[in-house]
């Protein structure tokens, strides 16, 4: 592929421009740690008020596979990075055969498919939940009652529990198929989960790694609402095994850039437990927000490490942290009219840290923004995080 041609592409220096495929708070943040470094942005996204796009110093407000849209990207752009995992790989490819682009389109596609990354983690050695594939009526007929209770999933575009099911019988499971459009889907196993983690690594084009202090992750309704890091109940193995299994995964798929890896722990008997890898993103990942705040490299000066090709250095947590998502859910009282959080009653709290992502209508469920408690011990963090959560409305962390 053209993209190999790249791979030998030499250290960009600040005053270039950096093109990203998308203009979610991934790529605002993004822009704003490329920004810092002393690089220009461009962002593709169709939304004239994308997070990315109002703070980037060039915005291309067309769709992903707009040709004029990717011409232009290419054209301000010295090298392009994705910050959402469902951009065509067709998008990527086109930007491919011109530019260095980190990830490749090759290695978004198998993030972009739950069966192709479950059967990527196998290959590579890393255990998954057991799960099978329902294409059409034969594959639904033969299905085992052994992954009942189960969760239907689709294959391609689920992000945030969008686009699940849980299901607990034969009928149940034929009826969340249907629903789902009948389209191809992974019924997965549901597991007793003791808690989830996520592991960010960074790799270069020489193979270099780094990777972030290992995450512990809290879920609402499929959506991630807090992280925790460092852990705190996990045993040192198994976080050293999660590590692993990420640069394990990362390697294999000769990634370039930034991937975050899900995983599971689940009781198999053993005093530590086992792990599961769940899902990868090919970006920066919501459970890693808290490096801005926490850590001496983010993980989005990682993506932009890994783009323009600079040293990798591994990164330091300086503070423990919690962080807690902000949903658009905050934004609404009880009979259901809007008024903004307490802000300012937030802000009074000590080692807090308020990012607002910019966007313009809050609704239920929408990321807003997110917050870190950074301190000198985790129970002073998880103490204030509390506190922090008692002033928004939000469960207690
Ligand atoms: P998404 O792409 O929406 O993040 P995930 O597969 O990560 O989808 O599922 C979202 C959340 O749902 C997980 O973080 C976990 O809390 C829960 N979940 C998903 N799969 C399972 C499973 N097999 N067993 C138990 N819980 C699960
Ligand atoms: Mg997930």
């Amino acid at each position: 592929m053209s993209s190999a041609a790249h791979a030998a592409t030499s250290y960009l220096p600040p005053g270039s421009t950096l093109g990203v495929m998308g203009g979610g708070q991934l790529g605002r943040m993004f822009v704003h740690a490329a920004q810092q470094l002393g690089y220009f942005t461009a962002v593709l996204d169709e939304d004239p008020a994308s997070p990315a796009g109002l703070v980037s110093h060039y915005h291309i407000a067309t769709p992903y596979l707009d040709e004029q849209g990717l011409a232009q990207l290419m054209q301000r752009s010295a090298a392009i990075t994705t910050e959402f995992e469902n951009v065509p790989a067709a998008a990527l490819r086109t930007l491919g055969a011109q530019r260095p682009v980190a990830p490749a389109a090759d290695a978004v596609a198998v993030c972009q498919d739950r069966a192709a990354e479950k059967n990527h983690f196998r290959q590579s050695g890393v255990p998954t939940a057991p799960f099978a594939s329902i294409g059409n009526e034969a594959e639904l007929a033969a299905i085992g009652d052994d992954l009942l209770p189960g969760i239907l999933k689709t294959a391609q575009l689920g992000y945030d529990g969008k686009g699940q099911r849980s299901v607990a019988t034969r009928a149940e499971l034929a009826e969340a198929w249907q629903s789902l459009g009948r389209s191809r889907c992974l019924l997965e196993k549901r597991l007793a989960l003791r808690c989830e983690l996520s592991v960010i690594v960074a790799r270069a084009r020489n193979g270099e790694m780094v990777e972030l202090p290992v995450q512990q992750n809290r879920h609402h309704d499929g959506i991630l609402a807090v992280t925790i890091a460092p852990v705190v109940d996990v045993a040192p193995a198994l976080a050293a095994q999660a590590v692993a299994a990420a640069r394990e995964l990362a390697s294999s798929l000769n990634y370039v850039g930034v991937l975050c890896v899900e995983f599971f722990v689940v009781d198999d008997g053993s005093a530590d437990g086992a792990l599961v890898a769940n899902e990868m993103a090919p970006r920066p990942h919501n459970s890693g927000h808290y490096s801005v705040d926490a850590c001496d490299v983010s993980q989005f000066e990682l993506q932009v490490r890994t783009l323009v090709g600079a040293p990798l250095t591994a990164p330091r947590q300086h503070s423990p942290a919690v962080m807690l998502n902000l949903l658009g859910d905050l934004w609404f009282a009880a009979d259901d009219s809007e008024r903004p959080p307490r802000w300012d009653a937030l802000l009074a709290l000590p080692g807090v840290h308020l990012h607002l992502y910019g966007k313009l209508a809050p609704r239920r469920g929408r990321k807003m923004g997110h917050l870190t408690v950074t301190a000198a011990d985790s129970a002073s963090a998880l103490a204030v995080a509390r506190q922090a959560a008692a002033v928004l409305g939000l469960p207690t962390p």
